[in-house]
């Protein structure tokens, strides 16, 4: 049975209700350990709410749809204008209300009506969005919601978080540098303070520490999205992060003179103890995923960290982006994808691909938000339109070519179907075409189209 379950910190009883300590069946407690509560079954589980809301991307019409569906209607109503024209003409030709000569006419107005009546163009798309879609989860992208494929297809500036989504995410420790307390203290104040944090950082002093970790001595864990973890270990306060959490404590704190990578302080008491420098390693498929994004057309690329300056603009380079954003808060990413949000020309759509560790609420607001990795938060999830099931940039290109393929497509069934249709309605109204034609021209370009479809997007890559 699919159960939902609200992760509870340590010794508290009571659910944080902070989306980011939320824990789903499936997932399981790798460092520390907590009490859960189910608060949801079925179809109230996030994996129900996909399954939901797969079910209802057909009532969310794609911008290309709704365009559609409105030229059919006017369609339409010119198609029955010309059928009862060509009625009246063929009437009036046969010279008389005689009941063969009103059957004729008749059969080749509704022949006419049949060939040239688009009621089936949109399903025609939404056959070849799905087809997409198919082939976009062939290749481990998941679209949540059918709108994505053309909402991604149209994309112009793509954005990115750095930490698991361009780099792995998982640290190598070059550097314990201790002032008050030894190396071995240090290392084991940080491994407790990261105990119960799913970060990438977490992970990696947790590894580098390597032994037991005695949790009964931690009082109480509390994680500061982009900034770390503030604890109460064996009765004293340690803070464990950037430089802007111990300044804002009032602690001071210095860079590392040797080293260059993330650096995360301790303080303890309020007395700095050192630092501790972890340096992340660049995905070997990253460059080649911007430099494929350049080579597509896409305008702009944007990187947003909430890593030091110095560390993210290195990374930043490296890619070759066009814009590197350092040292922001969750909140302050949010500010930077709305002011790009606004100055974007409105016929472009904006990307956002992050690995959902603190930042589900710009994967909201993007036009297309896309999770990385599945492994991200559950919050992250819900809020993207399209989750990567892969921790690899480069699907992300991948995911745009097959998108824009898929709306090419779409727009050539169109033309080609609405062509028939014309070529049937020119011969029926010279009295060349007959019933059988008009069922080829609504039916059978139907089934061409989709035909196309499946061989176009076959060819994936
Ligand atoms: P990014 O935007 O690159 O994905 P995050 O927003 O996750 O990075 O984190 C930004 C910064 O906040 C990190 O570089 C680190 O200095 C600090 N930080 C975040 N979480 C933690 C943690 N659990 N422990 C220590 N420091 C952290
Ligand atoms: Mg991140």
């Amino acid at each position: 049975k699919a159960l939902k379950v609200l992760g509870v910190n340590n010794e508290t009883d009571v659910p944080l209700g902070d989306r980011k300590n939320m824990m789903y069946m499936g997932s399981s407690v790798v460092y520390g350990r907590g009490k859960a509560v189910v608060t949801a079954t079925g179809m109230d589980t996030e994996m129900g709410k996909i399954a939901d809301a797969i079910d209802k991307t057909e009532d969310n019409q794609t911008p290309l749809q709704i365009k559609l569906n409105q030229l059919s209607r006017v369609l339409t109503y010119l198609v029955l204008g010309i059928c009862a024209a060509v009625f009246a003409v063929q009437i009036a030709r046969a010279g008389g209300f005689e009941f063969e000569a009103v059957l004729d006419s008749f059969m080749i107005a509704v022949s006419l009506a049949v060939a040239a009546i688009p009621e089936g163009l949109a399903a025609v798309v939404t056959m070849v969005l799905s087809i997409g879609v198919t082939n976009m989860s062939k290749r481990n992208a998941i679209i949540r919601r059918l709108t994505a494929v053309e909402t991604l297809g149209c994309a112009q500036i793509i954005c990115s978080d750095k930490t698991g989504t361009l780099t792995h995410g998982s640290f190598n420790v070059p550097a314990v540098h201790p002032r008050t307390i030894s190396e071995a203290q240090l290392l084991d104040i940080a491994a407790l303070s990261e105990s119960s944090s799913n970060h990438p950082i977490a992970e990696s002093i947790i590894r580098s520490h390597g032994g037991h970790i005695d949790t009964s001595r931690i009082g109480f864990i509390e994680e500061i999205a982009g900034q770390g973890i503030k604890a109460i270990i064996d009765g004293k306060t340690v803070l464990a992060g950037n430089g802007k959490l111990l300044s804002d404590a009032g602690v001071q704190w210095h860079g590392c003179s040797t080293h260059v990578g993330t650096t995360i302080h301790i303080a303890i008491d309020g007395v700095y103890c050192g630092h501790i420098v972890i340096s992340d390693e660049v995905k070997a498929d990253s460059g080649e995923a911007i430099s494929r994004l350049k080579k597509m057309g896409i305008a702009k690329t944007v990187m947003l960290t909430g890593d030091a300056d110095k560390v993210g603009k290195a990374v930043g380079e490296q890619l070759g982006f066009d814009e590197v954003y350092t040292e922001l808060l969750p909140t302050g990413k949010a500010e930077i994808v709305e002011r790009l949000l606004d100055e974007k020309p409105s016929d472009s759509t904006f990307a956002f691909v992050g690995d959902g560790i603190n930042d589900a609420p710009v994967l909201a607001l993007a036009d297309v938000g896309i999770a990385m990795g599945a492994l991200g938060s559950d919050a992250a999830i819900e809020a993207a339109d399209i989750v990567l099931m892969e921790d690899k940039p480069s699907r992300l290109p991948l995911a745009i070519s097959i998108a824009k393929k898929t709306i090419a497509i779409a727009k050539q069934n169109i033309v080609f179907a609405l062509g028939i249709k014309l070529i049937v309605l020119a011969l029926g109204a010279l009295g060349i075409a007959d019933m059988w034609m008009a069922v080829f021209a609504d039916v059978g370009v139907s089934v061409l189209a989709i035909l196309n479809a499946m061989r176009a997007l076959r060819q994936g890559e």
